[in-house]
């Protein structure tokens, strides 16, 4: 049995980078088009039509549909007995300077303090990695390139823990009402409640990974979910701000036992562009998409193939 390469492994996450960055998830462009079929402000369907001929010309060109490719995040879920685990953040972070030359994607990676870019997409911390480590021998990885202008309006909201499921309802819905168009909406929104203050930031960016056709298996979150859908969506705020009936594409919600005492919300805004793309890999080299209909991730072509 011949056993994956670390060039082999760099060059499959670029093409994922790339998958994610020029086509969107089946599940988001369902999304959009059910939501330019519902709308009725004739405006916000224009931008709907817009933004539909925007995602159609990217998959089929192959060029970012966004000039903001974002920061990556990666979401690693990988087996304990996987070939390269020991390289594997180094593989990471090679296949994200690959990618911003290659695809190509924007340097996204600044210098908090001077404001300094370091050109590659890689820095202090960054490309981010969450690991999990699992039994096995696959890996399992989510690339998730997210977008600065979603992320400025991402809020921690804690709330006092008598208000209870009233008071997460009201964090929302102030977070994105003052958020406005700023995220370029339509957007989805990812919330994390519980844990603490850095847990339910991190489980509302896990929730944006659930597609939007599966609620959550509690019921009681799935009813949340579906209660502020429709709540978010009678705000007006609209395609890009501009007014209309889609203020929100989806609102998926993760949650964490926390302490009596506390009641944080994390409210983790997405636009439209809602890029993401999941691999699975085996040592021998074998790739599939789960996150797009796409069989062979060596079909997509990298600049100069
Ligand atoms: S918020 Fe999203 S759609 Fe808007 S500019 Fe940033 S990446 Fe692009």
């Amino acid at each position: 049995m011949t056993t994956l390469s670390r060039e082999q492994l760099v060059d499959a996450l670029t093409r994922g980078i790339k998958l994610a960055v020029t086509s969107l998830p089946q599940d988001v462009k369902d999304a959009i088009k059910q939501a330019y079929e519902r709308e009725s402000n004739p405006v916000a369907k224009k931008i709907l039509s817009s933004i539909i001929d925007n995602f159609t010309l990217s998959e089929k060109d192959g060029i970012p549909m966004c000039q903001d490719t974002g920061t990556i995040t990666w979401f690693v879920k990988v087996g304990k007995d996987f070939p390269l685990i020991r390289e594997l953040e180094s593989i990471l972070q090679e296949a994200t300077r690959k990618a911003t030359k290659v695809v190509p994607i924007r340097p996204n990676a600044v210098d908090p303090l001077t404001g300094k870019n370091s050109g590659d997409n890689t820095g202090r911390f960054i490309p981010w990695i969450n690991w999990e480590i699992v039994d096995g021998d696959d890996l399992e990885i989510t690339v998730l390139p997210k977008g600065g202008g979603s992320e400025y309006t991402s809020q921690l909201r804690m709330v006092s823990p008598g208000l209870g499921i009233k008071g997460i309802k009201e964090a929302v819905l102030k977070t994105i009402f003052e958020a406005g168009g700023k995220p370029c909406p339509p957007i989805i929104v990812g919330i994390g409640i519980g844990g603490g203050a850095d847990i339910a930031m991190k489980l509302g960016k896990i929730a944006l990974l659930r597609p939007l056709t599966l609620r959550h298996q509690n019921p009681k979150v799935a009813q949340l979910e579906e209660e502020l859908f429709n709540e978010l969506n009678s705000l007006g705020i609209g395609p890009m701000g501009l007014g209309g009936d889609t203020t929100v594409l989806g609102v998926n919600i993760e949650y964490a036992h926390r302490h009596p005492a506390t009641l944080p919300v994390g409210i983790v805004t997405q636009c439209w562009a809602a890029r993401k793309a999941t691999l699975k890999i085996t040592p021998n080299g074998e790739i599939t998409v789960l996150s797009h209909n796409i069989p062979n991730i060596f079909s997509i072509k990298l600049l100069g193939e």
